[in-house]
């Protein structure tokens, strides 16, 4: 690494970060496709390495014992701004760190924090911004294993919760919102778009208009942290329509390869504060392998969602026209004119590539349907290079109540799929066989 002097150390540190960084040219602003190659590293820093060595180490070694206390200024708080300098594997890394600049760069984001899966990133988030007495206000449904999280494990620590459609209109939100300012502080609004598996878009702007207009004027404003995890970061970008935090698995289209766990939060540096302080406590941080495979997806980031989402509006128009198809939810097909039409169009620049398939008949339809494809795999998950299927009664939502099934439209005859980046034609091919075997 090389050496900048910086008295104040009272040696040299090692910084990574080259510098200056080219975040423009010529007056151009550079795109985050360009800038997933190189932002954040400098490769003089590592040898000459073009790409980022995976820094397999626990702990980094001082220049000196006073530069070693500066960071542990910047790690524990006591300076506010985080550490400078690397520290120990459990708060920094420096694959980590590369990885959070990247990710920050794809929504125009101040700060960036990685976590070892989604749920860590969720969890760690929680942590950081509730207290006893809170209620966090929720928009419905929420990623099953969040709302055992918000429900079952906060409730247990004495915060409790209220929740909105995701499709709510204004007025619903704010008599929601106001509902739960009568029970104790709000401390977070979390929103989840699209709900899965229903793929409702919640209006995050009409959120933050009535959150401003209920706060106006007050100095515990709660935040509004969104997952986005289905569209982002490029076919939604929630800090633009205000959103203060974006949450995301990065298992899924950002890994893009399902060979990985891992999480996100990105936004405002002061709200990320807390957390990053919360994550150093108790170690929530993703590994430095799982971050270099990250780098490595994120260069490919664009050209995968693209194709898979292209992929998907071929596949979904076919879907529809099939006669043992009774409905596709995808979010290219709203209603011209409907509220989700106008919510898409002001938040979303694509329709994305995880749908609902909803057959005609009940489990018996939907199981020889899953069981005859021979390209989808029937796998969970979603936003990987490969197509998958699966069935939301029968597995994701196995545990879900059969009132709440039928809220949330989890029908028997409810196939979910994530389009990959396969060739359409024979995607459609697969489709047409194992529809073939519905009888
Ligand atoms: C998968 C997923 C999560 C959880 O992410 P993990 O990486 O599996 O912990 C959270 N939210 C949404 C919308 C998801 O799809």
């Amino acid at each position: 690494m090389s050496n900048i002097e910086d008295p104040a150390l009272g040696g040299t540190t090692p910084r990574r970060r080259p510098k200056p960084e080219i975040l423009e040219l010529d007056g151009r602003r550079l795109r985050p496709s360009t800038l997933m190659m190189g932002h954040g590293y400098d490769p003089m820093l590592s040898e000459g390495a073009l790409k980022p060595p995976i820094f397999l180490t626990s702990t980094f070694v001082f220049e000196s014992a006073a530069a070693g206390k500066r960071h542990f200024e910047g790690v524990t708080g006591k300076r506010p701004g985080g550490a400078d300098g690397l520290v120990y594997s459990r708060f920094n890394g420096p694959d980590q760190e590369i990885l959070e600049d990247r990710l920050g760069i794809w929504e125009d984001a101040e700060d960036a924090l990685s976590f070892s899966s989604g749920m860590a990133a969720i969890a760690t988030l929680l942590l950081a911004t509730v207290r006893p007495g809170d209620v966090i206000v929720h928009s419905a449904p929420l990623y099953a294993a969040t709302e055992t999280l918000i429900g079952r494990i906060l409730g247990k620590f004495g915060v409790s919760w209220l929740d909105f459609p995701a499709g709510a209109t204004p007025e619903e939100i704010s008599a929601v919102i106001e509902a739960a300012r009568a029970k104790g502080r709000v401390s977070l609004i979390y929103l989840e778009s699209p709900a899965n598996p229903t793929n409702a878009l919640v209006d995050v702007e009409a959120v933050r208009d009535v959150r401003d207009r209920l706060f106006a004027g007050e100095e515990d404003v709660p935040p509004i942290a969104i997952d986005n995890t289905f569209l982002g970061p490029l076919w939604s970008k929630p800090l633009r329509h205000g959103a203060d935090l974006v949450v995301y698995s990065l298992t899924k289209y950002a890994g893009g390869h399902s060979d990985l766990v891992a999480g996100g939060v990105v936004g405002a540096k002061k709200l990320l504060d807390p957390v990053r302080a919360m994550r150093n406590t108790i170690g929530t941080i993703t590994d430095p392998n799982t971050a270099w495979m990250l780098l490595r997806s994120l260069e490919t980031l664009e050209l995968r969602m693209t194709r898979a989402g292209e992929n998907a509006a071929r596949v979904c128009e076919w879907l529809r026209a099939q006669p043992q198809v009774e409905r596709v939810g995808y979010l290219g097909f709203h209603e011209d004119g409907s509220r989700q039409a106008d919510i898409f169009r002001r938040h979303c620049t694509g329709a994305g590539s995880t749908f609902s398939l909803y057959l005609k008949g009940g489990e018996t339809e939907a199981f020889a349907f899953l069981d005859a494809l021979k390209i989808a795999k029937l796998a969970v998950s979603l936003g990987g290079t490969e197509t998958l299927a699966s069935h939301p009664a029968g597995m994701t939502h196995l545990s879900v109540s059969d009132e709440r099934k039928r809220a949330l439209d989890i029908g028997d005859n409810l196939v979910r799929i994530s389009i990959g980046i396969e060739d359409p034609d024979d995607l459609i091919a697969d489709f047409a066989q194992a529809l073939r075997h519905i009888v």
